[in-house]
């Protein structure tokens, strides 16, 4: 049966999008390969009265809520590919039948890739971090380590400092420029030169920055900008107009969160530069209702 939209991604921005389509008493349906980018971290911190639960906890409760409404309905899988136009969209996943529907909502978030650093990895999301506001107070304060990974990585130095004392290890990135040193010096922010070799665990809760010349830091957590790409490639295949932001490329879309493409809308981190889950949330309530819209009054038949 045609749905009037199909979710792709079922994260906090595409869950968000389902409650409007839903309570319009929309027939939607959410693909989601149930792998959402705060999966790491064990506690999300910051939205509103959901402090200190975990990201999945939370979609979990959103999913159940979501399943009583009747024209609901979820998928669990991977979105491969969609194809065609507005009101004639049809999507498939593999091993399943396609799905076809009348508007795409993407919220497949973002995938971040991290500099190659033995012991990085399996610290991301508890001691290796990106965003301070997310979990910086859990740190406590004492030695912060920032590893250089892009040309704002001083900046992103400069307000990890509100939150102890920090050490920028440019890792191999160029030096940075005089303006940036003068921030870095305001902000009481240290320079470390040189590779970092390895991470390692060092003593209590500490972890050991280890750098190839031999020297090594330790520090509470390590901030890190990661590399940013956007999940899956159906906005690309569908030509949807990309936008270059310091985080990266993420979908153009315009306040009602539709997409340069007729029919298709965008949520989430994969389309806004600074991505939390409140914004995310507050995308996909955007998205929900410019596909509602859409569906009442640009159709041929509504
Ligand atoms: C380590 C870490 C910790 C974080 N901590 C916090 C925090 O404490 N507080 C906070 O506010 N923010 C936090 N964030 C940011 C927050 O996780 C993101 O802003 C938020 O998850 C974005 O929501 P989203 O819906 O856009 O994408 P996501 O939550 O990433 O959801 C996207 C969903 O789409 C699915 N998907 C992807 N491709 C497909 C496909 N082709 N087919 C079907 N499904 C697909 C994925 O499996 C996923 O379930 C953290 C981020 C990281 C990396």
């Amino acid at each position: 049966m045609q749905q009037d939209a199909i979710i792709i991604g079922g994260g906090f921005a595409g869950l968000s999008a389902a409650y409007i389509l839903a309570r319009a008493r929309r027939k939607v349906t959410i693909i989601d390969s149930g792998e959402p980018r705060n999966r790491f971290a064990a506690h999300s911190h910051g939205a509103l009265a959901l402090d200190g639960k975990s990201g999945r906890e939370i979609l979990a409760e959103a999913r159940t809520q979501l399943a009583t409404y009747p024209t609901v309905t979820f998928v669990e899988g991977e979105a491969d590919s969609a194809e065609g136009v507005i009101d004639d969209f049809h999507v498939r996943i593999a091993g399943q039948k396609p799905i076809a529907a009348r508007r795409l909502l993407l919220a497949s978030g973002m995938e971040d890739r991290l500099p190659d650093i033995p012991g990085l990895e399996e610290r991301w999301g508890k001691t290796v971090l990106h965003c301070p506001y997310c979990h910086g107070y859990e740190i406590g304060g004492g030695p912060i380590g920032v590893l250089a990974t892009h040309p704002m990585s001083a900046h992103q130095a400069s307000v990890v400092a509100d939150w102890g004392d920090v050490t920028l290890f440019t890792n191999g990135m160029p030096e940075p420029d005089d303006a940036a040193l003068a921030l870095l010096e305001r902000r009481q922010v240290g320079l470390q030169a040189g590779l970092v070799s390895a991470i390692e665990t060092g003593a209590g809760k500490m972890m050991r920055i280890c750098l190839a010349n031999g020297r090594d830091f330790e520090v509470r957590a390590l901030f890190v900008g990661p590399d940013m790409h956007i999940r899956g490639s159906i906005a690309e295949n569908f030509g949807c107009a990309l936008e270059e932001t310091p985080a990266g490329k993420i979908i153009a879309t315009d306040v009602s969160k539709a997409t340069s493409v007729a029919g298709i809308y965008a949520a989430g981190d994969i389309a806004r530069a600074f991505g939390n889950i409140t914004l995310a949330s507050a995308d996909g309530v955007m998205a929900g209702l410019g596909a509602h819209q859409s569906l009442m009054f640009a159709a041929a038949h509504s």
